[in-house]
């Protein structure tokens, strides 16, 4: 049998196969729904589901699965079949004009198959317009459209959007199996397989990522050597950093994203459980910092951390928020 080109969210591809074929005992009824919201973090899987559940929708075979190997699922696939649109930002955000086209193309039959599907990815970056656009088409479908939005910043969404979709939450998936995934699929060694495995925070779009792509790996160490420069230099050095980081856009998050896993390692280094450190790669580093540092101040640096990604995302000045936790980074305690 057929199984979903998907690791890891089982409940989610059972549940979406059953709206598909239907529960047995009605005769095999779809209960498709008009929209579909899926959110989790970042990479987690969520656009990789929503074009695979394009895929079992429309599959030749009907079983509920995508085949993967009919001409349907292979063009979805590839991104060429004229039924399954992909809608992304253009310059950070969706605008009316990509929502007007969507209506457009939605008003139409379908060219080929039962539904015309449209995946719009990160949909909290409609702009005003383009959601309350968006919001007409979901209140009043065509019968046979069907939207699949992804959004890894559910809280952002309107209300009267959340309302109109089923809502897939998606979670991290397991190291275990994203280790695996990686190992059998993408032929990564056991060690860095678990290395990545743990880095990922079970978002397998990202551990895939950081294999195949050298600069992101890189990006990883410099941003990691960064942070340990940064608590040998000075004030000084210190805003002169945060200054530059402050411009990076989307890039503050995932450096600081970093340096909390750095100091949680650290923390649990300390307290005796360095098996559950995350940077697997720099476990000698890691128990030097751990021996420079009092746990108050590793706990201060963290908590610190979480607060200014807090204001950060509650839209505070960056340059601001990141001068204060430069600042306040910890100097070793133990010389
Ligand atoms: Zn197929």
């Amino acid at each position: 049998m057929a199984t979903w080109p998907v690791i890891g969210h089982e409940w989610a591809t059972d549940l979406l196969a059953r709206a598909i074929t239907g529960p047995a005992q009605t005769g095999g009824e779809r209960r498709l729904s008009h929209a579909y919201l899926f959110t989790g973090p970042a990479q987690v899987g969520k656009t990789t589901l929503a074009r695979a559940f394009a895929q079992a929708i429309l599959c030749e075979t009907q079983a509920g699965t995508p085949c993967g190997a009919c001409r349907v699922c292979q063009r979805i696939a590839a991104g060429r079949y004229p039924d399954v649109q992909l809608v992304i930002a253009e310059k950070n955000t969706i605008q009316i004009d990509q929502v007007r086209a969507l209506q457009i193309a939605a008003a139409l039959s379908p060219l080929e198959g039962a539904y015309r599907i449209f995946i719009i990815r990160e949909i909290e970056r409609a702009t005003p317009p383009a959601a309350n656009a968006l919001l007409k088409t979901l209140e009043e479908p065509p019968p046979q459209v069907i939207l699949l939005l992804t959004s890894a910043h559910r809280d952002q969404l309107l209300p009267t959007i959340l309302s109109r979709c089923q809502i897939i939450g998606l979670r991290p998936t397991p190291l275990g199996q994203i280790q695996a995934a990686l190992e059998t699929h993408w032929g990564v060694d056991p060690a860095r397989a678990a290395l990545l495995a743990r880095l990922s925070a079970g978002r397998l779009g990202w551990a895939v990522n950081a294999h195949t792509d050298p600069e992101l790996w890189q990006a990883r160490a410099k941003r990691l050597d960064d942070l340990l420069a940064l608590t040998a230099a000075g004030r000084l050095g210190r805003l002169a950093y945060t200054e530059t980081l402050s411009r990076q856009g989307d890039a503050i998050e995932r450096t600081l994203g970093l340096w909390a896993t750095w100091w949680r390692d650290v923390l649990l280094v300390q307290q005796g459980l360095a098996a559950e450190i995350v940077n697997l790669d720099r476990r000698v580093q890691l128990a030097q910092q751990a021996d420079l540092y009092r746990p108050e101040q590793v706990e201060a640096a963290l908590e610190d951390l979480i607060q200014t990604l807090r204001r950060l995302r509650a839209n505070v000045n960056a340059r601001l928020a990141l001068d204060v936790l430069a600042l306040r980074l910890p100097r070793p305690a133990v010389v």
